[in-house]
């Protein structure tokens, strides 16, 4: 028999870390099981009024072994049983035992054995194996024995009780951590440790809110505290802020808790704050509608510390997924993840997607350097979220692409270039920004909105700037036929499809020819000429130019040093070199090396560039520039006029020859034509002492026009048209006399 004493002395040497809060007002359950009534009597006589650890005992009678058996079956709360061992039968009592531990599995309920016969003892295996606290002769418990030996078995129950709670807490904790890890969410991770530490404390999954501090945003500042989830009596408040909640009561508790980084468990607060190695914090808010006692505080102290490893691991991994779905620099979603939401968005119908593209962004890149470049970009992701808040998704598509997803009837044009009315201010600076759009409407997700939008916003870019352009089919059959064009422009070099023609330059004033343009022609398989306007802004956006270009220079710089050679005189070549290719590292060498080849002088060849090279303003352009007029280079502004140049800086720039384009010759149609921009682009070429050549001249009338003027050189069909090198000679020799 185990010892009384013992057991006395252990538990009440022991602070009452299992033994159930103080204020607890529920009663100890007592069952006493006898056949005899007068014991039932002066069992409760004798304790009435008494109360055990703070908590006032229950009583309840049952008459007989298979009477307690039924009300065992129902009442789970009994701590205690004073039970009879002799009843309907000598054994009745310990067969009771045997039921109440192995069939009705009621380990923690605490049996005192009572006996009327002293001298019977039952078999000690039953007191050993069946976890019996005492057994006495019924006289042999006075009123004081009795409450002692209730005391301790009431102390062992709770104790087994709070163990009980807390094993099946840590499994719970282990269940609820398991699945925490599996959330990939903030919402669901939020929900889900709502769930699982009311779960854990048996309260009801209401009145709880999380909050959540991200990381510095991209200002530096701290971003504001966030629900996350919220459930029950705080339904409804998701996602909005902590400061704006309508809770004035908890709102500086969870605040003084995020700044602590502690948990509260106090009186009326239930918050728990978890912080990451990267500096997010979570905050959990419960609703307590009861105290804890201490074995729910330590359970929750262990769920907390494994709810950290879960809140850890899902930061890490959101970090993770903010790389690759995040565009680091201006805090936007990216391309992949605005694709990504098209596809798995079910979007209603009436949707559409516009992407907006900054015009020129370069120049204020090349000029302001790429952190102001950054923090504009930022300035208009913020504008456009600001003023265009039905939009449900803004992503930074590209570079400075913008992709917009909002009701279709909402996000017209005119709105989103209204954004852009205002200047933008960095650094001091106001810049005013104008942007080209392509949208589409997007009919279901998972379709092509994305590269259609960007069709016709290329077309947009190309037709008129500063605009916008809804997406339509013949963009997608263009878009195959361009498609297919590259893939046979990029054999035509091999299959010798491509030749230049040649196209004189001469004087106004008595036709005498100056020199050649070279310009690329395409004889493709069916033997069709491809028109350089088709095929050239293809060969630059697939940078296919770069190595065209090289050929181009090599061709026409040998053909000059051939020319030359034939009629023993000096011409002038111009080669059309295009943006891409004067930017690609390669091109200078590649320059140097086919003039040196040739043999001919860096004086006779002429560089047409377009304005646009200049607008960049890039310094490596510029420089490149001067050094290649210092070493005689010439170059020449192609197509002037048509670009947005800013006359002011034409000045300081190396440049010989300004190139009137043929689209402000062409109006000139008799001696009174009123066209005043041939006359302007010719003053200001005479102010800054450059060459002014007129392209497409085709009539008299336009030449004579443009002589008296004052333009000193020409080009056009009036003149000769671009013809093959056969071709070339046969017009040469006619003028220049055969030199066969
Ligand atoms: P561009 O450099 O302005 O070339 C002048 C264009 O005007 C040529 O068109 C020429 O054939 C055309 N033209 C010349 N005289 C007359 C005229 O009296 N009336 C009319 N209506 N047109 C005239 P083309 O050859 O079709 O070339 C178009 C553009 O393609 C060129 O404009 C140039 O920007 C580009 N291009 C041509 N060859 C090359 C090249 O080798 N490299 C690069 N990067 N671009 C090239
Ligand atoms: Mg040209
Ligand atoms: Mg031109």
């Amino acid at each position: 028999m185990p010892s009384m004493s013992d057991d006395v002395l252990v538990f009440q040497d022991e602070p009452a870390q299992g033994a159930p809060a103080k204020t607890s007002t529920q009663g100890w359950t007592i069952l006493i099981v006898d056949d005899d009534p007068d014991v039932h009597e002066a069992t409760i006589f004798s304790l009435s009024g008494l109360s055990i650890h703070g908590r006032p005992l229950r009583f309840v009678s049952a008459y007989s072994a298979a009477e307690a058996r039924r009300l065992l079956e129902q009442d789970d709360q009994v701590a205690v049983i004073l039970l009879d061992v002799v009843m309907e039968d000598e054994q009745s009592g310990l067969t009771l035992v045997r039921v109440i531990r192995d069939e009705l599995a009621l380990d923690e309920v605490r049996i005192i054995l009572r006996t009327g016969q002293p001298g019977y003892a039952p078999e000690m295996d039953v007191i050993r194996d069946y976890d019996i606290n005492d057994y006495k002769c019924k006289t042999e418990f006075s009123r004081t024995r009795l409450y002692s030996t209730l005391t301790t078995a009431l102390r062992t129950y709770a104790q087994l009780r709070a163990l009980k709670i807390s094993q099946q807490g840590l499994e719970r904790i282990i269940n609820a951590s398991g699945k925490l890890m599996s959330e990939h969410g903030w919402h669901e991770f939020s929900l889900g440790v709502i769930k699982q530490v009311t779960g854990l404390l048996q309260l009801d999954p209401q009145g709880l809110v999380c909050a959540y501090r991200p990381q510095q945003d991209h200002d530096g500042l701290r971003g504001a505290a966030q629900v996350l989830a919220a459930t029950g009596r705080f339904r409804g408040l998701e996602q909005q802020q902590l400061q704006a909640l309508p809770h004035p009561d908890l709102v500086p508790v969870i605040q003084r808790g995020l700044e602590r980084g502690q948990h509260v468990f106090d009186e009326d607060h239930l918050l728990l704050v978890f912080t990451t190695s990267q500096g997010s914090e979570l905050a959990v808010y419960l609703d307590k509608p009861r105290p804890l006692d201490e074995t729910e505080r330590q359970l929750l102290q262990v769920f907390c510390s494994n709810l950290e490893v879960c809140f850890e691991n899902l930061s890490i991994f959101q970090q993770l997924e903010d790389f690759a779905y995040r565009d680091q620099r201006v805090g936007l979603p990216n391309r992949i993840a605005f694709e990504r939401h098209l596809a798995s968005e079910t979007l209603p119908a009436g949707y559409r997607l516009s992407l907006v593209d900054i015009d020129d962004f370069g120049r204020f890149t090349d000029t302001l350097g790429s952190q102001v470049g950054d923090a504009l970009l930022r300035q208009v992701a913020r504008r456009l979220r600001s003023e265009l808040p039905e939009a449900i998704f803004i992503g930074r598509i590209d570079g400075d692409q913008f992709g917009l997803l909002g009701p279709a009837e909402q996000l017209v044009p005119e709105r989103v270039t209204a954004c852009f009315d205002r200047p933008f201010e960095v650094e001091g600076q106001r810049i005013v920004l104008t942007v080209t759009q392509g949208f589409v409407d997007v009919s279901q997700p998972g379709g092509d909105a994305l590269r259609q939008a960007g069709l016709a916003l290329k077309r947009a870019k190309v037709e008129r700037r500063t605009g916008a352009l809804a997406f339509s089919d013949d963009m997608q059959t263009d878009a195959q036929r361009q498609v297919q064009m590259l893939q046979r422009l990029r054999g035509a070099l091999g299959k010798k499809q491509l030749f230049l023609a040649f196209q004189p330059q001469v004087t106004l004033q008595d036709g005498s020819l100056l020199g050649f343009e070279a310009l690329l022609r395409w004889r493709d398989d069916d033997g069709q000429m491809v028109p350089p306007d088709q095929f050239i802004p293809l060969a630059e956006s697939s940078g296919l130019i770069v190595g065209l270009g090289e050929w181009v220079a090599r061709t026409a710089f040998a053909t000059l040093a051939q020319l030359q050679a034939r009629y023993r005189r000096e011409f002038r070549m111009a080669i059309n070199v295009s943006i891409v290719q004067f930017c690609h590292p390669d091109f200078r060498a590649q320059l140097h090396d086919c003039q040196v080849s040739a043999g001919v002088k860096p004086e006779q060849i002429e560089l047409e560039i377009t304005e646009s090279l200049l607008m960049a303003r890039d310094k490596g352009v510029l420089e490149l520039l001067e050094d290649l007029a210092d070493e005689g280079f010439r170059i020449a502004i192609d197509d002037f006029g048509t670009g947005y140049s800013s006359l002011r800086y034409l000045a300081d720039l190396p440049i010989h020859q300004l190139k009137i384009d043929r689209s402000f010759v062409a109006p000139i149609v008799n001696e009174h034509s009123k066209t005043t921009l041939p006359d302007m682009i010719q003053r200001l070429g005479h102010e800054l002492g450059l060459s002014v050549l007129a392209e497409g001249v085709e009539t008299q009338v336009q030449a004579d026009y443009l002589r008296r003027m004052g333009c000193l050189e020409a080009q056009g069909y009036m003149f000769a048209r671009p013809m093959p090198l056969a071709e070339l000679c046969d017009w040469l020799d006619a003028r220049l006399g055969s030199q066969e």
